[in-house]
């Protein structure tokens, strides 16, 4: 068993990985389906960003938060900008980005901690999320990688971020690929292709798909490859093999919705112990 989707209450659901110990690491993923929010943003959407109103995308948060017993007003979210920064994030920034988008970590696609009950927390829309466990130094991640974060190595840099900050083996990480487009639905234009064909180089083989005269990526073996370069265990990612857009009753997508759509959200927090 890997990728499982459960229902919580009242229609919410909540994806996991069987892999990571509940009693050690709380995390999900959220869908679309039982929240307050209305077209083109029904139901559950998680972003304070999109023109959603803000309270119903704060009630949204409540409601998936209240289930795993996080506290949304608590979390610590950040403004994502497909960029390659990562923030160690602790104490002072329990609440950013909870209740605002301007208080959000600025100009950050991952976030990593080792204080138990920081619950890192991202939204996405297609974009690859990517969490991270380190069992043995009790450390998290999470990271947002979309095309542009993928090729300015922002799965590398969460762990290179981890080694240095919490002294991460990466041979000891966990990391899960959660939710987001796959391969058979993300069709690029030449920039995009030619951007990953020079950062892949040899192995672009295994990431660049010709189907019907267009050029498809595959996102989840591009970041999958890149954590492997960084050290970690094939073994030892786990991917949802998911596509949002394909399943996009279920979960929100970019390019399925046609641009304007909701945010799903994914949440991680070290317990204490
Ligand atoms: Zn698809």
């Amino acid at each position: 068993m890997s990728y499982i989707v459960e229902h919580m209450s009242n229609n919410v659901w909540r994806g996991k990985f069987s892999e990571l110990p509940e009693e050690e690491v709380i995390h999900g993923f959220s869908c679309r389906l039982g929240g307050v929010s209305r077209e083109p943003y029904a139901s559950l959407d998680m972003g304070l960003h999109v023109g959603d109103f803000p309270e119903d995308v704060l009630e949204n948060r409540k409601l998936f938060l209240s289930y795993l017993h996080v506290n949304s007003e608590r979390l610590i979210a950040a403004e994502q900008i497909h960029g390659n920064r990562v923030a160690r994030v602790g104490e002072k920034e329990l609440g950013a980005g909870a209740l605002d988008y301007e208080s959000a970590c600025k100009g950050t696609d991952a976030l990593i901690t080792n204080i138990p009950g920081a619950a890192l927390f991202m939204c996405f829309a297609d974009c690859v999320p990517l969490l991270f466990y380190d069992k043995e130094k009790h450390a998290i991640g999470l990271a947002h990688a979309g095309w542009k974060g993928t090729v300015a190595s922002i799965a590398k840099e969460t762990v290179r971020a981890m080694e240095e900050e919490f002294q991460t083996d990466p041979s000891e990480l966990l990391v899960g690929i959660g939710p987001s487009i796959g391969p058979c639905c993300f069709s690029v234009g030449e920039d995009v292709a030619d951007a990953f064909q020079s950062y892949y180089g040899t192995e672009s083989d295994r990431i660049l798909q010709d189907k019907e005269g267009k050029t498809h990526i595959d996102l989840w073996e591009a970041n999958r490859l890149q954590l492997e370069q960084a050290g970690v265990l094939p073994q030892n990612i786990i991917s949802a093999d998911t596509c949002t857009s394909c399943q996009h009753a279920w979960y929100y997508s970019y390019r399925a919705d046609g641009g304007k759509t909701g945010r799903m959200g994914a949440v991680i927090v070290l317990q204490k112990y």
